[in-house]
């Protein structure tokens, strides 16, 4: 043991205190619903990201437990070693048919997607250019990549272009000549803010500039779109988006990313995303457990499930919930700025049996931490209307 250790680490927990920025895990004692037992107190659950209520769903369960009999408990490898079980490739089917690509390729988790994604596809050499508020798995890919990592202000076409256009220069250059690949990548409705990317406009700006657009849709799949594939299919830009990835965890209800494309992609990840080839295969129940998700979005219920969720949204909007930031997804932010003064707000709520988490630096900027309301299609009018009372009777700055 080498004593400094933990001295150091506690220093480094200490200045996070200091900062309103401690984290620590509460215990959740019961499916993680509309409400749930936290730290043993019955709470309505606002954080989630289960925007229509399918972790709890029986046909989810069904399925999970149903894999979990015929296949196992675990996986027993990585895909390519002795675990590819069919339940990853009928996933992997009904994400490409669902997502209207040839092929799909999934992992353990949107992370790893996003991760061996970038990796596979741009190295030493090549540039990659995000949107600043990106989430961080798209930022550790990029960086992990060895990339040239570009980073525009968020929803800034005037500033992607110029990138773009730098970009080319650079890869037209005699000690680029073998390289110089470009990728955008930006999210369809972003995570802490729920708003849109003017995705018709980037994507005539990759065209215009020659890089290629990865998309990812973790908030948008399952909820945007006359089918629930997503805000690409909201835009009629399929086709039109040479890599699309998501997550499992969030919409459709389960667990697991996913990357959808041509099924030249497809094989070349399968071969080049490391995250992919050295990690053992999702657990059967998981795998099934998504493909049943993915078959209830599509259904008549799904469909009225969406309509429940979009309810919920527009309660929200009719209540001002997002003081004046306009509200177009099921997640509402309400800007606090001050750290500390974010966690007050949220153990407020909490007082009053409402959860709503303080949502801050290194999840958002420093002196951008807010409330972040997720709304479910599991949620009640009665819930939300709580919600809106609880946030009335605080003095929000
Ligand atoms: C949650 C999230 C991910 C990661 O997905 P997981 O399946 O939870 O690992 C990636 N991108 C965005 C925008 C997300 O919100």
């Amino acid at each position: 043991m080498i004593p400094e250790m933990d001295a150091l680490l506690r220093a480094a927990l200490q200045e996070r205190k200091h900062q309103g920025l401690y984290r620590s895990l509460r215990d959740v004692g019961s499916p993680v619903g509309a409400e749930f037992l936290l730290d043993e107190k019955r709470v309505i659950n606002f954080a989630s990201n289960d925007y229509l209520g399918l972790a709890n769903e029986d046909s989810l369960k069904e399925a999970a437990a149903r894999a979990a009999h015929d296949f196992g408990a675990g996986s027993a490898a990585s895909r390519l070693i002795s675990g590819s079980l069919s339940v990853h490739r009928e996933l992997e089917e009904m994400l490409a048919a669902f997502k209207g690509a040839e092929a799909a390729i999934a992992f353990s988790s949107g992370y790893a997607a996003a991760i061996g994604t970038v990796c596979a596809l741009v190295g030493r050499g090549d540039v990659v250019i995000v949107d600043k508020l990106v989430h961080a798995s798209i930022v550790d890919g990029a960086r992990l990549s060895g990339a040239k990592l570009r980073v525009f202000p968020h929803n800034d076409l005037g500033r992607l272009e110029e990138m773009l256009q730098w970009a080319r220069q650079r890869a037209s250059l005699p000690d680029h000549a073998d390289h110089g690949r470009v990728l955008v990548i930006t999210e369809s409705i972003f995570s802490m803010d729920g708003d849109p990317a003017p995705l018709a406009e980037i994507v005539r700006l990759k065209n215009k500039w020659g890089a290629w657009l990865m998309v990812d849709e973790a908030h948008a799949t399952g909820i945007f779109g006359s089918g629930r594939r997503g805000l690409i299919e909201e835009l009629h830009l399929d086709g039109q988006v040479e890599i699309q990835m998501g997550t499992l965890g969030k919409a459709v209800g389960a667990a697991g990313g996913y990357i959808c494309g041509s099924r030249t992609l497809i094989d070349y990840l399968v071969n080049f995303a490391r995250s992919f080839i050295f990690s053992t295969a999702p657990v059967p129940a998981a795998a099934a457990a998504a493909s049943a998700g993915l078959r209830f979005i599509q259904s008549i219920e799904g469909k009225k499930r969406v309509e429940a969720l979009w309810d919920r949204i527009n309660q929200a909007k009719a209540a001002s919930l997002a003081r004046g930031t306009p509200i177009g997804s099921p997640i509402v932010p309400i800007l606090i700025g001050s750290e500390t003064e974010a966690v007050r707000q949220a153990e407020l709520l909490l007082k009053n049996g409402i959860f709503v988490p303080a949502v801050r630096y290194p999840t958002v900027a420093k002196g951008k931490a807010r409330l972040r309301i997720s709304l479910s299609a599991a949620h009640s009018a009665e819930q939300v209307r709580q919600l809106v009372g609880g946030l009335q009777r605080q003095p929000l700055m």
